[in-house]
């Protein structure tokens, strides 16, 4: 009999396959990049043809038979060895994608994409127009199709478990509700408090769109963009793709009139920095890439604003960009630091800031939950969509172009997705507090532009981890806790305390 160190050959085996299916996804994530920077226009409908034959190859491979005879060959062995191992790593989350995947019936998740791919064009024209009604056949049909969807892992306690773990395995519906209670009170108190002072205007411009792009690749290189791994690219929206961890591809845009671009690379740089980061022992293996949405979001999150709006970080930067911008010569770091946080409820998530952000998340989930509960039909839905706005930010949405169809998740199908990206802030918090107790001169290193301290601690604690953990787990050993929103609380408290005097309760 073979040790436990020695895997048995059925392993070798194991990892050819594993490693085709990487590849296969691999490919895929090359053309989907390709398409977003580089492709021209008329090469969408080929693209489309090929992206598909290869998602079916894959998904070929991974619900097939002999696979699943070598993971059960594999499993006794795996048992017996630690849980972090990269062997019993492989086989336990291998076997995990493969039985998810072979639950959805072929024609499921044909209809699905076919649901998709005819809703999306039909919910741009319905934006365009500002005609809710003309989407909301394909809502239905999105949401009906999601519904069985959940049906096909009977064993969740809530269906919109099984939605959710497409994008954050574990996370149980019960539990986020609970996280977005919590939420929900701590952040509508806060705002009340901040937005009773006068926020302050953003930098105004203009800032040249080429001196902001180079100001921009000086920052990502300082946490950790190198030429030989990263490209940074154009894009109509700023998105980060990583083909390989030695090839990781992010996109910018920049205007004249604001700075998001330079925060939206320090996102996309946080998204690649997760990838860039992994464990070489998990190349090919379909492990070594994030472990889930929310994950990868606390990891963009962290640097775009747990770094990238602190007074240490623009400490170093401010000078540097004042060299290079004009316009922010006027601005002293103290005026600059409340300008780029200023706290303004608006309608546009994708607009919102650090504070603000979090609830139209909770709002998304909540009617999520009612859609897919029953308890709200879907021409109900504008209307219960602006009295959460007008509860929750307290804004008037003016028409629904700016209200319910702004997001194009819901034409894709993607339900349960949402509660990631609130996820995401909330574990930017905790692994912030975690990484400064342990990096005690992190302030002062960050101040020196120097970001390598908290790079490697990133890359030692979360990164190289891959999927070998699930998130909760992950979170637990770094933080102690799994999904804790106090932590983005008192921070959010504490910053707007000592920006605008608002209330620290
Ligand atoms: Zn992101």
């Amino acid at each position: 009999m073979p040790s436990p160190e020695t895997p048995p050959p059925a392993f070798a085996a194991l990892r050819v396959r594993v490693e085709e299916i990487d590849d296969l996804d691999a490919a895929q994530r090359v053309l989907g990049w390709d398409q977003e920077t580089m492709m021209p226009p008329g090469g969408a409908a080929a693209r489309g043809e090929v992206l598909a034959t290869l998602s079916r190859l894959g998904h070929e491979r991974l619900v097939d038979d002999e696979l699943l005879a070598l993971l059960r060959e594999l499993e006794s062995w795996a048992r017996e060895r630690p849980r972090e191992d990269d062997g019993a790593a492989i086989v336990r989350v291998v076997r995990r994608d493969v039985d998810r995947a072979r639950r959805v019936p072929p024609e499921l998740t044909a209809q699905l994409a076919r649901a998709s791919s005819d809703a999306l064009p039909v919910w741009k024209q319905a934006r365009e127009d500002d005609d809710f009604p003309a989407f909301a056949p394909h809502l239905e049909r999105n949401l009906e199709l999601r519904r069985r969807l959940a049906a096909c892992f009977p064993e969740a306690e809530h269906p919109y478990d099984a939605l959710m773990d497409f994008y954050e395995p574990g996370l149980t519906t019960t539990a986020a509700r609970a996280t977005f209670a919590e939420l929900r009170a701590g952040l509508v108190a806060l705002i009340a408090d901040v937005r009773a002072a006068e926020p302050p205007a953003p930098p105004g411009g203009p800032f040249d769109v080429d001196e902001q792009r180079a100001l921009a690749l000086e920052m990502a290189r300082a946490i950790g963009f190198d030429e030989r791994s990263w490209r940074l690219d154009r894009s109509v929206h700023p998105f980060s793709q990583s083909i390989a961890r030695t090839d990781v591809r992010v996109t910018g845009r920049f205007s004249e009139h604001e700075l998001g671009g330079l925060f939206a690379v320090l996102h996309e740089v946080g998204h690649g920095l997760y990838e860039h980061q992994q464990d070489p022992a998990l190349d090919r293996t379909t492990l070594g890439t994030g472990v889930s949405m929310g994950i990868h979001e606390s990891q963009s999150r962290l640097w775009e604003n747990r770094v990238g709006r602190s007074r240490p970080f623009w400490s170093h930067w401010l000078p540097r960009a004042q060299e290079r911008l004009p316009a922010l010569r006027t601005l002293d770091l103290g005026g600059f630091l409340r300008a780029i946080n200023a706290v303004r409820p608006t309608l546009i998530r994708v607009d919102a800031d650090e504070a603000t952000y979090p609830l139209h998340i909770v709002l998304r989930f909540e009617l999520e939950l009612a859609l897919l509960d029953g308890t709200l039909a879907v021409a109900d839905l504008p209307a219960a969509w602006n009295q959460g706005m007008r509860e929750l930010l307290g804004v008037e949405v003016p028409d629904d172009r700016r209200g319910v169809l702004q997001d194009i998740h819901w034409a894709f199908g993607e339900l349960g997705y949402f509660p990631s990206y609130a996820f995401g802030d909330i574990a930017a918090a905790q692994l912030w507090d975690a990484a400064t107790a342990d990096l005690p001169q992190l302030e002062d290193e960050l101040a020196r532009g120097d970001a390598s301290a908290l790079r490697a601690w990133l890359a030692a604690r979360v990164h190289r981890v891959g999927r070998r953990l699930e998130p909760g787990e992950l979170l637990r050993r770094v933080t102690g806790s799994t999904y804790d929103p106090a932590p983005l609380l008192r921070h959010l408290r504490a910053k707007f305390a000592e920006l605008y005097g608002a209330p620290a309760r």
